[in-house]
C-alpha cells in the first residue's frame, strides 16, 4: 500500500486501545487522515487467533467483561453503528478439583450454590453469605460510601471470613488471576465488586472469535476512511521543537504527523522508540520503574476428538498461591486453564475436531530465560525445554481428557518470549504494567502525542477499549479549539 507523507493522526499499534481510538476519530469526523502503523500481519495485538492445520487457536482473550447490554463500551459501539453479537459465558468457568470434585461457576446464584452443596455442603451457607458481603460492598461502592469494616483487609482474609476450604476460595481467585494478582494481595473491596458485578453482568465472547473481531473493528476503521498499515514497525518517535512530528518506520520511510497515539508497550514506546533527551529525568525513571503484570505459558492442541460434552472454560487443580511462587521466580505446573473456543462457537470447529488452549503463569525469565540465553536465542535446549513442557501439560490435561494424547494432529507452545515476540509487550507480560501500581497518564510530556491501552488504563479488554475511546473523544475536542 502507497502510504501518504503526512497524516492528521498517526496510532502506533492496532491493539483494541488503538482501533478503540482509530474508530472513534474517523467516526466522528471522517475528514481527518488517520493512520495506524501495525507491525504485526493482523490487527488486534492480545485480541487475536490464529490457523494451523485448519484448527483455530487463541493466545490472548478469551471474553469480554462490561460488554453487556446498555455497559459504556457498548454504547459507544452502538451509537457509532458497530454491530456485532456476543455470546454470553455461561458457566463462567468450571473447576475440576484434585479431590475428583467439579464445580461449575453459574451466574444464577441458586444453581451456583447447588454446586457447591453437592460438593461441599458444610460450605453452602458461607458461600452465600460471602456473595451477600460482596453484594453489600458493591452497593456500598456504587454510593460512593466508605467501607470502612474492610479499609485494610486482603481478599484472602475476606474470604476466610466466610469459607473455609480452599478450593472454593481458589474459585474466586479467579478474579484475581484476571489481573495476574496474588489473592493475598487483592484489596478485599476490589475483589468483592469485582465479583458482584461480574456474576450481575457477565463475560461474553464475540460470535466467530477474537480475530474475527479485531479484524471487524479494524475493516469498520478503514471502511471510515481510516488507513492500516500491517508488518511495518514504528522504530523511531521523531520529535521536532518539543513536539512529536511523525514516525520513523523500520523501511526507512518516515511519516509526518500533527498528532501522534501509541498503542505501543509504556515502556518501549517512552524508552525505546523516543529518545530520552526530549522527556525529563522523573518521567523516565517513573516509566522504567513501572512493574509488569505476569507472563506466562500456552499450549495449543488441535485434536481429532469430540470435545463437545466439555466446558468451554476450565480449570484443573486448585493452587491460591500461584502468583506469589512466581513472585518468587518458581514456576510449576499445578493448575492449568483450559479453553476450547469451538464450545463457545461451533463455527471455530475444524470439520468437527476441537481445539484446545492451556496455559499456566509463569515468571518471564524462568529457567535462564527458558534455556535460551539472555539473547533470547531459540536454542536446541529452548526446544527440548519447550518439549518437555508440552508432555508435562499434555498429562495434566488427560486428567479430565483421559485419551487425548493419542488424538493429538498439532502441538505448540508459546513462553514469554514468544508473547514479547509477537506483541512486543515489555516482558511479554499479558496485562501491560501490574495494574493496581499507579499508571502513566494517557497525555505524555510531550504535547501532542498521547497513549493508549493497558499500559495506562490497566489490563484487560474493557480497559484498553475505553482507554481508546476516551484519547478519540479528547483528540476531538482538541481539534475543535
Ligand atoms: C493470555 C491472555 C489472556 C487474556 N485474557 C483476557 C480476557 O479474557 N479478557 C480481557 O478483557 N483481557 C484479557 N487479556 C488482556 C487483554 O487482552 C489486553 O490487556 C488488551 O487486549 C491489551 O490491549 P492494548 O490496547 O493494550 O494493546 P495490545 O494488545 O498490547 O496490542 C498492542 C499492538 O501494538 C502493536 N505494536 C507494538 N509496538 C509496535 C510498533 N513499534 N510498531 C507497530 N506496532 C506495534 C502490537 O503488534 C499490537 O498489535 C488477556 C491477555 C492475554 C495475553
Amino acid at each position: 500500500m502507497e502510504l501518504e507523507s503526512k497524516y492528521d493522526i498517526v496510532i502506533i499499534g492496532s491493539g483494541l486501545g488503538g482501533l478503540g481510538s482509530g474508530i472513534i476519530l474517523t467516526n466522528q469526523n471522517p475528514e481527518l487522515k488517520v493512520l495506524i502503523i501495525e507491525q504485526h500481519t493482523i490487527p488486534g495485538g492480545y485480541v487475536t487467533g490464529f490457523y494451523r492445520k485448519g484448527y483455530y487457536f487463541e493466545p490472548g482473550a478469551e471474553g469480554f467483561s462490561s460488554m453487556y447490554e446498555g455497559s459504556a463500551l457498548r454504547k459507544t459501539l452502538d451509537e457509532m453503528e458497530f454491530k456485532h453479537e456476543y455470546i454470553k459465558l455461561d458457566p463462567l468457568e468450571t473447576y475440576y478439583f484434585d479431590d475428583g470434585k467439579k464445580i461449575a461457576l453459574y451466574y444464577d446464584i441458586d444453581k451456583f450454590l447447588n454446586e457447591i452443596e453437592k460438593a461441599y455442603p458444610e460450605e453452602k451457607k458461607g458461600t452465600e453469605d460471602f456473595l451477600n458481603e460482596c453484594d453489600m460492598i458493591l452497593g456500598k461502592y456504587m454510593k460512593g460510601e466508605d467501607i470502612e469494616e474492610y479499609k485494610d483487609w486482603n481478599f484472602y482474609d475476606l474470604l476466610k471470613k466466610f469459607i473455609k476450604n480452599d478450593n472454593i476460595l481458589d474459585i474466586f481467585n479467579l478474579f484475581c488471576l484476571w489481573f495476574s494478582e496474588s489473592i493475598r494481595k487483592m484489596k478485599a473491596t476490589t475483589g468483592a465488586t469485582m465479583v458482584a458485578s461480574i456474576l450481575k453482568t457477565g463475560v461474553v465472547y464475540p460470535k466467530g472469535g477474537m480475530a474475527n473481531y479485531s479484524k471487524k473493528l479494524a475493516d469498520f476503521f478503514t471502511s471510515k476512511g481510516g488507513t492500516i498499515i500491517y508488518g511495518k514497525k514504528a522504530k523511531k518517535i521523531l520529535v521536532k521543537d518539543q513536539k512529536v512530528a511523525g514516525v520513523l518506520l523500520d523501511d526507512g520511510k518516515e511519516i509526518l504527523c500533527d498528532w501522534l497515539i501509541s498503542n505501543a508497550d509504556v515502556k518501549k514506546s517512552m524508552l525505546e522508540l523516543i529518545d530520552e533527551k526530549h522527556l525529563d529525568s522523573e518521567y523516565l525513571k517513573f516509566i522504567s520503574d513501572l512493574k509488569q503484570s505476569h507472563s506466562g505459558v500456552m499450549l495449543f492442541l488441535g485434536v481429532d476428538m469430540d470435545l463437545s460434552n466439555y466446558p468451554s472454560h476450565f480449570l484443573i487443580s486448585e493452587d491460591i498461591d500461584c502468583i506469589d511462587r512466581i513472585e518468587e521466580g518458581i514456576f510449576e505446573i499445578k493448575k492449568l486453564a483450559i479453553r476450547i473456543p469451538a464450545i463457545k462457537d461451533p463455527s471455530l470447529k475444524n470439520d468437527g475436531k476441537y481445539s484446545i488452549v492451556a496455559f499456566i503463569f509463569s515468571p518471564y525469565d524462568w529457567n535462564n530465560m527458558w534455556k535460551s540465553g539472555p539473547g533470547g536465542k531459540r536454542t536446541l535446549e529452548y526446544r527440548k525445554l519447550k518439549d518437555d513442557l508440552i508432555d508435562e501439560m499434555i498429562k495434566k490435561i488427560e486428567t479430565v481428557i483421559p485419551g487425548l494424547k493419542e488424538k493429538i494432529e498439532v502441538r505448540m507452545l508459546a513462553t514469554p518470549l514468544t508473547f514479547d515476540r509477537y506483541v512486543l509487550v515489555s516482558e511479554g507480560a499479558w496485562f501491560g504494567p501490574y495494574s493496581f501500581s499507579k499508571l502513566p497518564e494517557s497525555k505524555t510530556p510531550i504535547e501532542n502525542f498521547f497513549l493508549v491501552g493497558a499500559s495506562v488504563e490497566g489490563g484487560g479488554v474493557p480497559s484498553a477499549l475505553s482507554s481508546g475511546f476516551k484519547v478519540g473523544k479528547n483528540l476531538l475536542n482538541l481539534l475543535k479549539k
